[in-house]
């Protein structure tokens, strides 16, 4: 029997060079190894980075970023790869550093309520180590269980109890960072809160990679709720759901979670691998949870089931125990990934609307969907007005990339035109530089990309993300070329 043997490309002299800083075993160069680097989430674009490297420590990124920025290399960071708008595409041949090995829990200080963490460190993991003591960490994007929580300092990652509690931003205390030309810095050091001075962290959570490559986190970890109850809710009318949502806030009660699914992601989840039996000729459900100390929990319950059925909910339940709480969470955490089964191929979208606007927004969503002839499912988090429409499509059809990418453009225009933002917690990467213009003026992004200039200068960091080049244009359409090309 004959083992292909794997194809050596001749190691140039800045391999040899980061493999002597890093280690023989830390180095990925070779074309198939680095496959599995070439895009993350957004799988609409591919591109093979220059090499892959693993630093085990801070000085280690340290010395990785000084070389490139000698050499004049462009690098990028990586954590595990679940961005959704292409942040982590090597689009100028980079050499990625990825974070994976530098993915310990450093230290809990449960008297200060912080914790001290790598950024490989998996999102989950932090609250299953604290919660035994009463604790958690609040973020809780879906991919939780295997994002990492640099990722999400550089996303700014939200998730379904980010309503109540804030999205990442407002858990971050402390940042070490290792700046594009190798210097390492800290950013509030000991997580001591509201340093005076401008507000580096906010500037530097949600940065979305381009400005620094954060190395050691100290994030706020929050007491274990006393209680918490949930309530399933189905609508036959979507608009009934979405009043409902907006009157349950309008009634002073600021939930944990209030999510919903319309009648496509439903028949998705219910395909998907964590099926609850929801029925399907419902147009919307509601996943609500509200927490905090027990007395009052029932008394909001109560509230809530009266909004709905003032809205002619069809069916309203609580959940009767943690099992049955786990598994509506279970179907509507997997829900994006559900979607596989009932399409070959879906692009996440990730808009932000005033809540008032639900109604009409889910119309003109339902009217996109009616003119790209391509089916759209929502399941997004109501209470704080952030949708995620999902465009299901099949990209061996030709054009229908196209045609989703430009569905796609248009729902988040349709954000956008209420007054909303066109992104909530996915970021903006590459998928979305264009759409900038529709909530920035040329001005506010020169304002912005000036910023990136102070700590970026040379732009080998993160190149070509976040904001939108004249040359845009041209870039999309190599973009559907290459999809094209590519099936
Ligand atoms: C099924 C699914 C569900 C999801 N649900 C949610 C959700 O509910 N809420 C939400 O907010 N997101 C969600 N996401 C998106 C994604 O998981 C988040 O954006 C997450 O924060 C990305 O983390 P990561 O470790 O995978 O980062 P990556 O994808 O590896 O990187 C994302 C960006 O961060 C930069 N980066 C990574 N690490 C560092 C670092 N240490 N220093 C500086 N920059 C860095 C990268 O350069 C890139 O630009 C979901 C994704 C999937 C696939």
């Amino acid at each position: 029997m004959f083992l292909a043997k794997k194809k050596k490309r001749p190691v140039d002299r800045h391999i040899k060079n980061l493999t002597n800083i890093v280690g023989a075993k830390s180095i990925l160069f070779h074309k198939e190894d680095l496959l599995s680097y070439d895009c993350d989430g957004f799988t609409i674009h591919k591109a093979l980075p220059k090499a892959v490297i693993f630093p085990k420590n801070t000085e280690e990124v340290a010395a990785a970023v000084t070389y490139c920025d000698t050499h004049n290399i462009p690098f990028l960071a990586r954590g595990a790869g679940t961005g959704l708008s292409g942040g982590a595409i090597p689009l100028n041949e980079e050499v990625i550093i990825s974070l994976v090995k530098m993915k310990n829990l450093l230290s809990v200080d449960y008297e200060n309520r912080q914790a001290v963490v790598q950024p490989g460190y998996v999102n989950l993991k932090l609250t299953n180590s604290i919660s035994s003591k009463g604790y958690y960490y609040a973020p809780d994007p879906s991919s939780q269980y295997v994002c990492t929580i640099g990722g999400n300092v550089a996303e700014n990652a939200g998730g379904a109890h980010c309503l109540k509690y804030g999205v990442t931003t407002n858990h971050i205390l402390g940042l070490e960072l290792v700046l594009p030309n190798g210097e390492i810095v800290e950013i509030s050091e000991g997580g001591v809160p509201d340093m005076p001075g401008y507000d580096l962290l906010g500037i530097l959570t949600g940065s979305e990679g381009t400005l620094g490559i954060v190395t050691k986190i100290t994030v706020r970890i929050l007491r274990s709720p006393e209680g918490k109850k949930t309530v399933l809710a189905y609508f036959d009318r979507v608009e009934d759901g979405s009043h409902a949502v907006s009157d349950i806030i309008s009634a002073g009660i600021i939930p944990a979670a209030l999510e919903m699914m319309d009648q496509t992601a439903i028949e998705g989840v219910e395909a998907g691998a964590f099926p609850v039996g929801h029925p399907d000729d419902i147009e919307a459900l509601l996943l609500i949870e509200v927490d905090g100390i027990i007395e009052g929990i029932d008394e909001q319950i109560e509230q809530i089931l009266s909004v709905c059925r003032n809205h002619n909910v069809r069916d309203v339940k609580v959940a009767r125990d943690e099992e049955e709480r786990g598994r509506w969470w279970a179907n509507r955490k997997t829900g994006f990934g559900a979607m596989g089964a009932i399409s070959p191929d879906y692009l996440v979208q990730d808009g932000v609307i005033p809540r008032s606007s639900l109604p009409e927004v889910l119309q003109n969503i339902k009217d996109i969907s009616k003119e790209y002839n391509l089916r759209i499912a929502n399941i997004f988090h109501a209470g704080d007005g952030n949708l995620h429409p999902l465009i299901l499509f099949d990209s061996r059809i030709e054009g229908e990339t196209e045609k989703a990418l430009q569905a796609g453009t248009a729902c988040l225009k349709a954000c956008a035109d209420v007054g909303g933002s066109i992104t909530g917690e996915h970021g903006v990467g590459i998928e979305k530089k264009e759409e900038m213009r529709f909530v920035f003026t040329d001005d506010e992004l020169d304002a912005q990309t000036a910023i990136r200039d102070v700590f970026n200068p040379k732009d080998l960091l993160n190149k070509g993300k976040l904001f939108p080049t004249p040359s845009r244009c041209m870039d999309i359409k190599k973009i559907i070329k290459e999809t094209a090309a590519a099936h």
